[in-house]
């Protein structure tokens, strides 16, 4: 069953249409990646998938119930920012447990599900340390417990690593697709970087001012590119 679905999802803002109809089919447990350059349009799209931006038109379902007006938090959606965005004055353990507090889950709930998704991300020996004492890596992986202490049925991740550099990138990118394989999680990945989303996609979509130019599988993108765009954005040999 697809755990997410556009119908025809529309975004202006004001006199600029900056989404155009899009239509999108997301399996559950798929790792999906929307690529294109600055501005086309991915962070728009994402923060209509979680509710943080209200479309012109068009509907959304996550789970086959209909969340075109749903509140963020009605979702099942977790958000991962480029910013790390960690309370300074909270530990790994308070910063990973926030949500769940501000919720009023229990006590003892929220430190066995802390505990778990420290355990999840090798921060275990980090908890009480506080962010100015973690590498940029550590951070981003507690801004990633953030999302996963919520156990949302789909990750949202926009751009994640493009403040880290490249070999903390590569390693972060395989420690996120390591995370895909154990949590069998639906997760929707955005960035400008062709090689994040080569390597990571099980399907790309490729977007193009507001628009879809291709969606498919990095092979079929790099086999078959649709356009001349997507030919030189994937780097295929036509
Ligand atoms: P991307 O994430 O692909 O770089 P964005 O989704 O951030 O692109 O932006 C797509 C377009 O929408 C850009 O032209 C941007 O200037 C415009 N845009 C985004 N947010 C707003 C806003 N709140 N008000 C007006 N224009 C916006
Ligand atoms: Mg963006």
């Amino acid at each position: 069953m697809a755990e997410l679905t556009l119908k025809q999802v529309r975004k202006s803002f004001g006199a600029l249409e900056v989404i155009k109809g899009i239509d999108l089919e997301v399996a559950s447990g798929e790792f999906v990646v929307f690529v294109g350059p600055s501005g086309c349009g991915k962070s728009t799209l994402l923060r209509i998938i979680a509710g943080l931006e209200e479309t012109t038109s068009g509907r959304l379902t996550i789970g086959g119930k209909d969340v075109t007006y749903a509140e963020p938090s009605e979702r099942g959606i977790a958000m991962v920012f480029q910013s790390y965005a960690l309370y300074p004055h909270m530990t790994v353990a308070e910063n990973i447990g926030f949500g769940l507090s501000l919720a009023r889950r229990p006590k003892a709930e929220i430190a066995a599900k802390v505990a778990a998704t420290a355990e999840t991300l090798q921060l275990t020996q980090l908890l009480e340390r506080k962010p100015k004492a973690l590498s940029g890596g550590q951070r981003q992986r507690v801004a990633i417990g953030r999302a996963i202490v919520r156990d949302p049925k789909v990750f949202l991740f926009d751009e994640p690593l493009s403040n880290l550099d490249a070999s903390l990138r590569a390693q972060m990118r395989l420690e996120i697709a390591d995370l895909h394989t154990r949590l069998k999680s639906t997760m929707i990945y955005v960035t400008h970087d062709q090689v994040e989303a080569m390597t990571m996609a099980d399907k790309i979509v490729v977007l193009n001012g507001g628009a879809v130019e291709q969606i498919g599988s990095p092979m079929e993108l790099y086999r078959n590119p649709a356009t001349p765009f997507v030919a030189g954005f994937i780097g295929s040999p036509k």
